[in-house]
């Protein structure tokens, strides 16, 4: 089958539990996966390192980095820059790796016009009164801030519909096999393999003699 990795977006509500999966998938699957990390210019949350979770860079740096084409995408969001560094995400693919982008809807669109492959993954969970437990319940965000991400989750359940698939975060370990499944499944469609469609067609042609 052909080798080259697949570009994937997985995006859901602030508090879906995707940055989970997201840990889960890689630790299970180390050679698998690659996630991308993003450049922001917000500041770190407690517990985050610099080049692990985010790049934190200040509001001059991440629009140098726009202006030299460093970045696929970028967005802001609730008053902040976002961005995918460009370099990371086409070694990684090339090398055979498929690459997870974790962005918001806004991000997703703008990385599936340019690179139409791309299989874009919606986390959700079971309710609306779910998510609203789960982000109180994080306690790491004023009340402003909650309410503005409820607003915004209002903004993104309108664009589910764009995405291929819904994972529906009701079980961490039931979650990360489905969407492990749907990837490889991903794999084997057709127009991801034209380079082996091709060598077996000719293959074939020349058994005929
Ligand atoms: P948080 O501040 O909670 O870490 O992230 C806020 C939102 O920004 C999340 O929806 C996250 O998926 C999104 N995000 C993170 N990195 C990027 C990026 O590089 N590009 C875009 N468009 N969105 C991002």
């Amino acid at each position: 089958m052909d080798k080259k990795g697949i570009l994937i977006v997985v995006s859901g509500f602030s508090g879906s539990g995707k940055g989970t999966i997201m840990k889960e998938l890689l630790s299970r699957y180390p050679d698998t996966y690659a996630l991308s990390i993003s450049a922001t210019t917000r500041s770190p949350r407690e517990g985050e390192v610099d080049g692990r979770e985010y790049f934190f860079v200040s509001k001059d740096e991440f629009e140098k980095m726009i202006a030299k084409g460093e970045l696929i995408e970028y967005a802001k969001y609730v008053e902040n820059y976002y961005g995918t560094p460009r370099d990371y995400v086409e070694k990684k693919l090339d090398e055979g790796r498929d690459v997870i982008l974790e962005i918001e809807i806004q991000g997703a669109l703008n990385v599936k016009k340019m690179f139409p492959d791309t299989l874009l993954l919606f986390v959700t969970p079971p309710s609306a009164d779910e998510l609203k437990k789960r982000l109180v319940g994080r306690g790491t965000e004023t009340m402003d801030v909650i309410r503005s991400r409820m607003e915004r989750a209002c903004e993104e359940a309108d664009g589910m519909e764009n995405y291929d698939y819904l994972i529906i975060n009701d079980d961490l370990d039931r979650c990360v096999k489905e969407m492990h499944s749907i990837i490889q499944g991903e794999h084997r469609r057709s127009s991801r393999n034209c380079g082996f469609m091709k060598e077996i067609k000719e293959d074939l042609e020349r058994m005929k003699h």
